[in-house]
């Protein structure tokens, strides 16, 4: 598997969101959206290690954190994935967060009860909207969250008509992140409000907040 990088911070955002995570970030991605901040990590030639599954399975149980965020890129992409994902669910001590973009069809990465998606819907201002596999919307269950990053007016707008067409308030988790420096929470919060979203939340991204929005490994 193609890792760019490993390390323990804390979970920016999602469920556990400030709570101490192992991160493990894979290279490649399907899409290319317009605020990516992992771009480097999608290029072909990016600097990697090739791991097996048990490797990175050997790695997280040292580090001794309990909360797992496979990241990237899409990690999804994978071939070994599965493989990786079926390990991890014997360790039933750990609880898996698997990030992914919404491009990649979920059925058959669904491994063990205490595994978690949390998948983005990307905005017309990613420029990656018509690469979303909504079907997706359908293996999802209460503890996985939907994700939408806005970056304008237009992105509230259609992340207001995906909730209410697919219903996902209720479903899952819904959350708000704003694209960083494009859009004032405020708006987003605005919104909210006068939508009366009730149990969407708005969250922002704490490790851009704890450290330099541009740094690496954190
Ligand atoms: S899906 Fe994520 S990693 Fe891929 S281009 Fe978009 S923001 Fe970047």
């Amino acid at each position: 598997m193609k890792v760019v990088e490993k390390f323990i911070s804390i979970n920016g955002e999602g469920t556990r969101a400030g709570e101490l995570a192992v991160f493990v970030r894979f290279r490649g991605c399907n899409l290319n959206c317009s605020y990516c901040d992992t771009m480097w990590a999608n290029e072909p030639g990016c600097p990697c290690e090739d791991e097996t599954p048990e490797q990175i399975v050997s790695y997280i149980e040292e580090t001794k954190v309990k909360n797992v965020t496979l990241t990237g890129g899409e990690p999804l992409l994978q071939k070994e994935m599965p493989e990786l994902l079926h390990l991890l669910a014997e360790k039933k001590d750990l609880r898996v967060e698997i990030e992914t973009n919404g491009a990649v069809d979920l059925s058959g990465f669904r491994t063990g009860e205490q595994s978690v998606f949390t998948m983005d819907y990307k905005l017309p201002s990613s420029g990656c909207e018509s690469g979303m596999l909504t079907e997706n919307f359908r293996f999802l269950e209460q503890k996985d969250t939907v994700k939408f990053v806005v970056g304008s007016q237009e992105d509230l707008d259609r992340a207001g008509e995906i909730i209410r067409e697919y219903g996902l308030i209720g479903k899952c988790h819904v959350y708000f992140s704003p694209v960083f420096g494009k859009i004032e929470p405020e708006q987003i919060v605005n919104y909210m409000i006068e939508h009366r979203l009730n149990g969407a939340r708005i969250q922002i991204q704490i490790h851009k907040v704890i450290w330099d929005p541009n740094r690496r490994g954190v």
